[in-house]
């Protein structure tokens, strides 16, 4: 029997039952059997029935492959009629007998029948009159007496359940989890083991790890007369399973029965190498074991299980790399609002996903992806999300909606993907046509102001209050040593900031794949330093300016350097579209005008003569270096002294200097044949010996398919699929997130080639870039930094074309670390 053609469940009952362990009789349905019930083909009942005892009544439980994808809810009792009533009544005694029978009309009727819930509430007392007026509403309701029929019983909650699989809800549940289209549902049916009778009767579950931490702790509940799980449920009555200065305790009462529980939580968990939780019943005094399912867990708890599991040997290590799944990594690296920090608090809804995040308001799914594409960050507010919205999300820092609990559509994605949301703020007013939203207090908030989700406690609040890093604890950390054992490529980080250095320093990447120097610029008194350099006229004034931001780069680079000490770090020349340095409202002009000393009118024509049509094609990168080329030189005196200066301090890096948008090998050489001048200057003037790598970012189409030529110059090339993407679909990174969803929805694109890597046109410029970069020079390296660097699709794209690494951001990092170990893992697999 297999979990992919019978389901996880009935997997693990046939475990359970080879350990020997008290599992009642039961049969296991498979998928393709299921399918053919929901379209009304039933199997032949009494072969279904054979294995059991006529008088038994039976419960029904859903096995799909991966037990995390759900199902319809169990349904027990069945074969319960007027006759076996009757009977258990004198076995039992009547309030037992009948409670049991009242519990399957209930289900049956809500379930089965489908009716109204409401109409069907567990009497107080059950006695005859309640159960005379259950079955009347269940006949008034159908037209129809309460089927007596164990077999039609069973065939119609077969039935119900296999089609329930098929519907809208469930199937959109189970995606969001990760399960395929066509994922299966098979069906376990079993004895009862009766929780209600004479004798000590009852039922309870318990699991022996923490859902949240996954460390070892016995937890669950046990309440006598009674069923299935009601024992969690209920509010009262229910006894602990230890003890427990609280109350009664299974340990007290039943040390023996409690006994025999550990023993069987031990032999799971040696034996069916896993954490389990096990629901149980005791039938007069006897133990019998109904089902165990792998415990919920948190993504924390995941990790802690799998590591625990292999450090007791249970699991080999990489077994424990292979279980966790990448994408859960990323609830446990997003940052925390700091605890003291001061919350200006907009409103208030329900915590859905997880970790705080900042970023600018937008009120749709279209505005988050421009926003994306543009790299700021955004908080994407709705009143409730649909599928459509599925690309915004993905491309939003967080998510704020207006409606909906946990288990909307919003709070499901948005943990499925690792992005902090809020969901039911109800108090919150938004007016999309004026692109504002009111809080409770009646401030408003407009799109493009920054608000903040924290996911943890469901607080909106104003602006930015500083962050705490994740915490990772040893299990985390200890998992991904074992994925880097395993893995076969590099991970770098891209990192701008000492702020982003240090995070990917914690998160162990191998270096910074792109320090994008221009991001540097956009702070403080910074920015009116870089405008007067774009305004200087002439090369005295220019290099007047430049004088002023050579400090600043030094310290820039400086910190950099020691953090990332022992480790490459690759800097990239200023690659600014100009555009965005440039004043774009009157009061900026304003402002430039009175810095610069110049009438307005003067600084405002100068920046319009600025203004390209096509700013991504414009004046960037090494177009801006060939053109004024004492920028490259500052920023390359500023890399090398700060370099002299760390080495002097016994700290040493590799440094690698990187040119962007390159589209001809000349492009190379002159920039190269300057940057050696400089180096050679600083040596001399330092009085110090240094190396460096000096290479190309391949980013234009030409650039790749000249590559052998330009690798003449270049000692690494590293692929921006940013650009790349942009220039081979021909599609502005800005502008596309208008009509992405209408060509996605519309089967144009299978992806939005910005975030899902396209392997298919630019995976063929960028593997024919590789193979001619080879060419060119044979131990070129060869990596990839664009934001598609740490996702699946480009790991195995570069594994496959064997690139030194990948690069991506911070947070990535660790996700990409596992996905890299699991593929090479995999592939190891597979040839064996
Ligand atoms: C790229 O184009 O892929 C890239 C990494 O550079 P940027 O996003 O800064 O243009
Ligand atoms: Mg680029």
């Amino acid at each position: 029997m297999t979990a992919a053609v019978y389901g996880g469940r009935a997997k693990c009952l046939q475990r359970l039952v080879r350990l020997e362990l008290p599992v009642p009789t039961t049969i296991a349905l498979s998928f393709d059997t299921v399918r053919d019930i929901a379209r009304g083909h039933l199997p032949d009942m009494a072969k279904v029935m054979a294995p059991f005892d006529q008088k038994q009544l039976l419960s029904v439980r859903p096995s799909s492959q991966d037990p995390d994808w759900g199902g319809p809810g169990a349904i027990l009792n069945i074969g319960m009629n007027d006759a076996r009533h009757a009977e258990m009544i004198d076995q039992i005694g009547e309030a037992a007998a009948t409670t049991i029978y009242l519990r399957f009309i209930q289900a049956y009727a809500v379930h089965v029948a489908r009716l109204d819930p409401d109409e069907f509430y567990l009497p107080d007392t059950p006695d005859a009159a309640s159960l005379k007026a259950m079955r009347e509403t269940y006949e008034v309701e159908t037209d129809e007496p309460f089927p007596q029929d164990p077999a039609k019983q069973l065939g119609d909650v077969l039935r119900s359940m296999a089609r329930a699989w098929d519907g809208t809800t469930a199937r959109l549940l189970r995606e969001a989890k990760g399960a395929p289209k066509d994922a299966g549902l098979g069906l376990v049916v079993q004895a009862m083991a009766m929780g209600v009778g004479v004798g000590e009767c009852g039922s309870g579950v318990i699991q022996y790890a923490d859902s949240v931490t996954g460390l070892p702790q016995i937890t669950g509940r046990y309440l006598r007369q009674s069923q299935g799980r009601e024992a969690l449920r209920a509010q009262k009555d229910a006894i602990y399973l230890t003890k427990d200065s609280r109350g009664a305790s299974l340990e007290e009462t039943y040390p023996a029965v409690f006994a025999e529980l550990v023993a069987c939580g031990d032999l799971c968990r040696r034996k069916l190498r896993e954490e389990m939780q096990v629901e149980f019943t005791l039938e007069n005094g006897a133990l019998h074991i109904l089902d165990a399912v792998r415990i919920q867990r948190s993504s924390r708890a995941s990790v802690q299980i799998a590591v625990a599991l292999a450090q007791d040997q249970i699991i080999p290590r990489e077994e424990a790399v292979m279980r966790v799944e990448p994408a859960a990594l990323s609830e446990l690296l997003h940052r925390q609002i700091d605890p003291s920090a001061a919350r200006d608090l907009i409103v208030r809804g329900i915590a859905a996903s997880p970790g705080a995040a900042a970023g600018r308001i937008v009120l749709t799914a279209a505005e988050a992806q421009a926003s994306a594409a543009r790299g700021e960050a955004c908080v994407l507010v709705r009143r409730e999300t649909t599928p459509e919205d599925i690309r915004g999300m993905h491309a939003a820092q967080a998510v704020l909606t207006m409606r909906g609990g946990v288990t909307s559509h919003a709070a499901v994605i948005g943990r499925g993907l690792g992005v902090p949301c809020v969901v039911g703020a109800s108090d919150l007013v938004i007016d999309r046509k004026a692109g504002q939203i009111t809080a409770p207090d009646g401030r408003i908030f407009s799109v493009g102001d920054v608000i903040t989700v924290d996911g943890t406690t469901g607080q909106i609040l104003v602006g930015e209050p500083p962050m705490r890093e994740a915490a990772l604890d040893d299990a985390f950390r200890t998992l991904l040593e074992w994925a880097d054992d395993a893995r076969d490529i590099g991970v770098r980080a891209n990192a701008d900031t000492p702020a982003d250095a240090q995070t990917a320093r914690n998160f162990a990447a191998e270096g910074i794949g792109l320090c994008r120097t221009e991001h540097m610029f956009f702070e403080g008194d910074r920015l009116g330093v870089m405008r007067e350099m774009i305004f200087a006229e002439g090369g005295d004034d220019r290099a007047a300016v430049l004088d002023r931001l050579l400090p600043m780069q030094r310290a820039d680079f400086r910190a950099l350097f020691e953090i990332m000490e022992g480790q490459p770090v690759c800097v990239r020349l200023f690659d600014p579209p100009l555009h965005e340095f440039l004043p774009s409202d009157k009061a900026g002009l304003r402002d430039l005008a009175a810095q610069l000393a110049e009438p307005l009118s003067e600084v405002t024509a100068r920046v319009n003569a600025l203004r390209e049509y096509n700013p991504m094609l414009g004046m960037r990168g090494v177009r801006l270096g060939i053109a004024i080329p004492e920028i490259y030189d500052m920023q390359a005196r500023a890399i090398f002294e700060a370099l002299a200066a760390v080495r002097a301090k016994g700290i040493d890096v590799v440094v690698e200097i990187m040119v962007p948008l390159v589209s001809a090998m000349r492009e190379v050489e002159l920039v190269k044949a300057r940057v050696d001048g400089v180096a050679n200057a600083v040596m001399a003037e330092t009085k110090s010996r240094f190396t460096y790598r000096l290479g190309v970012m391949v980013e234009t189409p030409r650039a790749a398919l000249r590559a052998h030529d330009i690798a003449a110059h270049a000692q690494f090339l590293s692929f921006g699929t940013n650009d790349l993407t942009q220039m081979t679909y021909g599609l502005s990174r800005d502008d596309a997130g208008r009509f992405m969803s209408a060509y996605v929805q519309q089967g144009v694109y299978a992806e939005d080639p910005f975030h899902t890597f396209d392997v298919d046109g630019v995976g063929e410029l960028v593997a024919l870039g590789a193979e001619r970069g080879r060419q060119g020079r044979k131990d070129v390296i060869i990596s990839i930094c664009g934001e598609h660097g740490g996702s699946r699709v480009a790991i195995e794209f570069c594994r496959e074309h064997g690139f030194d690494y990948v690069s991506c951001s911070p947070f990535r990092v660790p996700v990409a670390r596992l996905t890299a170990a699991q593929l090479a893992l995999r592939e190891g697999f597979e040839r064996r």
